[in-house]
């Protein structure tokens, strides 16, 4: 899945980037207000973390820019205002959550899976299909009770795969949801990897659409 920060903080950036990544999402980077605005494809965010002291404005206008744009992913404000009333014209101007600095990581982590919950009109923390598991949460993954172990890239492409169970993912969604703009974006590498989860969920569970791409059978 696929985050947008935004963030001008470069150190905070770094570190909290880093640590998305680390907790299996791609994570694209804007550094002020007009970065913001232009950024591409922001129907392909699952969410976007944003600050509000941006060098060039606030993040509330580029709060108020998306919404009236239809962005409609889910954003969470996060920043040092701590105010009630930032709270307040920041929830009323279309942000899901608000966080103020400095939170613990595994609060902002929680936070976020609280809002694909939503976002996705679940509460069960729980990704299940066709006998998988998945607790985003945790990072855990059951096959029919037992416990798999996969690496960072297998687990979000199986996360990928259940959250958009039964529909067919090209080669390019997937390659947009699990790398960064910046890396490396190879068709082979997409092969490899769906055919190493495969081989740990079953090869069943996932069809080649020959020219399409693949879908996670229900
Ligand atoms: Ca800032």
């Amino acid at each position: 899945m696929r985050l947008l920060l935004v963030e001008d903080d470069e150190q905070l950036a770094r570190r909290l980037s880093d640590r998305l990544r680390g907790a299996g999402f791609a994570v694209d980077l804007a550094r002020n207000r007009a970065e913001g605005e232009d950024w591409p494809d922001m129907d392909k965010m699952a969410a976007v973390i944003l600050d509000l002291g941006l060098p060039d404005g606030t993040g509330m206008d580029l709060l108020r820019f998306w919404r009236a744009r239809r962005v409609e992913c889910p954003i969470l404000i996060l920043t040092a205002r701590g105010s009630w009333q930032d709270k307040v014209e920041g929830l009323n101007a279309g942000a899901d959550d608000f966080v103020v600095k400095p939170v613990r990581f595994e609060e902002l982590l929680a936070r976020l899976n609280a809002l694909f919950r939503r976002h996705a009109g679940k509460h069960d923390p729980w990704l299940e299909e066709a006998g998988i598991r998945l607790d985003p949460v945790s990072r855990t993954a059951l096959r029919d009770g037992e416990s798999l172990v996969l690496s960072k890239q297998e687990f979000r492409l199986l996360q990928l795969f259940l959250r958009r169970a039964g529909q067919v993912l090209s080669q390019g969604d997937i390659i947009e949801h699990l790398y960064d703009l910046d890396s490396q974006r190879e068709l082979n590498a997409v092969e490899v990897l769906v055919s190493r989860l495969r081989r740990k969920i079953g090869r069943d569970r996932i069809t080649t659409l020959r020219g399409l791409g693949y879908r996670f059978e229900r």
